[in-house]
């Protein structure tokens, strides 16, 4: 029986539906269809217990955000500051620890007779591609607060966090709204006390913004497959660090550092400076990272330990802490972008650039893209059927900034796949030839553990400041709560597979610590300690971890 029925229901709130239910209020003269007379009856469920604990590096060019609110202030948004100053950093291997190919061992020793400061060298250029000369520097979750809280006191649109969705209502091969995830269960999702079955929530259109790993972008494509061609098969995950410099750090607000080489070279990472002696530290781990020694925040740590991050951030303070995947297959992994009663917007949608390395401009865009077709089509007294959305959503999305620049970055990667160098060389190409040209390989299958040589990693030393343990950032940085009364969203279809599994890359890539080494058969799961990062559902390579929507997770808006 339905619960709650609403003209548009949408699934999670991060900058993709800000972006849709921004534009969609501005115009509070549209009609509800099921409540006649009423206006809009607009409904928004995200998964995490406040509208501002996503996760995000962040820094950004910010087109379409400045499109949509041309009067933004940074002053009115904590943490965000104006790009003021980009540098493009190799970081050499200072102790030749990592795992080099014999191109960058040369590179790294011939630095090393330069006498480079900082093991490193800063890039006389930056291609136009990556640079971000013009964006600000901002907190996803303090970007997130600031627009949600402009819709909710627009009274437009209701967003409800703390209410994860468990599933989409599909019917006769129809959505039909989404079904909360029930309440008052245990941990195998069995009725207890205080018992809650999931509402049910109708909708004529709903709109799917649940990023990359979200549960019901993932039933929508087991239900109605993908576009031909399309594939999801790249992924990385993204850790950062809130970090409070020490007063004479030298990094002004505005600083923003990408950097390659360390701690791994297939390990991308940043720095960015806010105001107020803040910084964002973090690395991407992705997927084509041929280690089954992957643990992200030992990575983060020892990307942090490097010279030429060091001297900056020695001294400093950890404030907060947070990962999440991302999907990197970019267009190549768009899928069905709308159907009969949905659309999807986000990174969910294919919407983020690996070669910009940008995806919170892109998936605002993307709402704002379908917020202007839905309310093309309400005012035209059009339904929001497939034959209908399809056109007026696709028309813009095709015909915009985002979707030229995903041509150019749909295979921009794929020469990771041969080699460190030769991916540098294939983004090269792929970003100065508009994306006609580009280096190809296949992925590789994962080495085992014991055919692997761990490189030598020296002890992190521990300072109790920003230098600490795993278990300590998850009390100190992060904030994880997992409320009762839920069941786990992360479980193990085949024991017996389990058992057999050697490598148990969905263990080692756990950014909490959530996943370890059971007595026997699957790993064991503390729902205490997930971050919700998504890591372990794509490094099951067998596909045997089932990772649905859950309560909880970090708690932290500065991140
Ligand atoms: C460490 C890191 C650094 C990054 N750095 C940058 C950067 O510098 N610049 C940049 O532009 N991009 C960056 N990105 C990428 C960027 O954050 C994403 O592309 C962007 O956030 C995608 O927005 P989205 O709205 O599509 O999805 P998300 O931001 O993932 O939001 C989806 C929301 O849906 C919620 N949700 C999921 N499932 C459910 C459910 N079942 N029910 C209810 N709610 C649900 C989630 O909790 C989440 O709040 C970075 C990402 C990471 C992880
Ligand atoms: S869930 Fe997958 S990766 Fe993890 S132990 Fe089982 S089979 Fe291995
Ligand atoms: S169990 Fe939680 S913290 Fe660990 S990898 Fe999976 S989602 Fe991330």
């Amino acid at each position: 029986m339905s619960d709650l029925e609403v003209d548009l229901v949408c699934v999670g709130f991060g900058p993709a539906t800000a972006g849709f239910l921004t534009t969609l209020a501005r115009n509070p003269d549209l009609e509800s269809r099921v409540m006649p007379g009423m206006p809009l009856q607009v409904v928004c469920y995200e998964r995490a217990d406040d509208i501002s604990f996503g996760v995000s590096g962040l820094v950004t060019r910010a087109r379409g955000i400045r499109a949509s609110l041309p009067d933004l202030d940074t002053a009115n948004i904590p943490m965000s500051a104006p790009v003021r100053q980009e540098k493009l950093v190799y970081l050499a291997d200072p102790r030749a620890t990592g795992r080099r190919s014999p191109a960058l061992g040369l590179a790294d020793r011939f630095l090393q007779t330069l006498n480079a400061p900082g093991h490193s060298i800063e890039l006389p250029y930056i291609p136009p591609f990556l640079r971000k000369h013009g964006g600000l520097v901002m907190s996803l979750g303090q970007f997130l607060q600031f627009a949600g809280g402009q819709l909710m006191a627009s009274g437009a649109v209701q967003i409800w966090p703390g209410m994860p969705v468990a599933q989409a209502i599909i019917e006769d091969g129809r959505v039909c709204g989404v079904r909360l995830t029930d309440q008052g269960v245990d941990r195998q999702g069995k009725p207890e006390a205080g018992y809650m079955p999931g509402m049910d929530v109708r909708a004529l259109l709903t709109v799917v913004g649940d990023g990359p790993v979200g549960a019901v972008g993932r039933q929508l494509e087991e239900a109605f497959g993908w576009p031909q061609g399309h594939e999801q098969r790249e992924w990385a995950l993204g850790m950062k660090m809130v970090v409070e410099l020490r007063e004479d750090s030298g990094l002004q607000p505005g600083t923003v550092l990408h950097t390659f080489g360390y701690p791994e070279p297939e390990i991308f990472g940043f720095l960015y400076a806010q105001p107020d002696r803040i910084a964002t530290v973090g690395i991407f781990v992705p997927s084509w990272f041929r280690s089954p020694v992957r643990t992200a925040y030992r990575l983060l740590q020892h990307f942090m330990l490097h010279p030429y991050l060091w001297r900056s951030l020695r001294g400093g303070k950890l404030r907060s802490w947070g990962a999440k995947s991302l999907r990197e297959s970019g267009r190549r992994g768009e899928p069905l972008l709308a159907g009969e009663g949905f659309a999807r917007i986000g990174e969910g949608s294919g919407s983020t650039n690996v070669l910009t390395g940008s995806g919170v401009d892109e998936a605002w865009t993307t709402g704002v893209q379908l917020a202007e077709a839905v309310t093309e089509l309400l005012r035209a007294g059009k339904p929001l059927d497939r034959a209908h959305l399809e056109p007026a959503y696709l028309r813009r999305r095709r015909g915009s900034w985002v979707e030229q620049e995903a041509r150019i970055a749909e295979r921009a990667r794929d020469g990771f796949h041969l080699g460190f160098v030769p991916g540098l060389l294939g983004m090269a190409l792929a970003g100065f030839t508009q994306g006609r040209f580009g280096l190809s390989g296949a992925p590789k299958p994962m080495p085992a553990l014991h055919e692997y040589a761990s490189p030598e990693w020296p002890e992190i030393p521990y300072d109790g400041q920003l230098l600490v343990s795993h278990q300590d950032a998850l009390l100190m940085g992060g904030k994880v709560q997992a409320p009762p009364g839920y069941a786990d969203h992360v479980r193990f279809q085949d024991h017996d597979a389990c058992a057999r599994c050697g490598t148990k890359l969905c263990v080692e890539m756990c950014s909490g610590q959530a996943l370890t080494r059971g007595a026997q058969g699957a790993p064991a799961f503390d729902r205490e300690k997930c971050v919700h990062c998504g890591a372990c559902l794509w490094n099951c390579e067998s596909h045997n971890l089932v990772f649905q929507a859950g309560a909880g997770g970090l708690h932290s808006s500065e991140n």
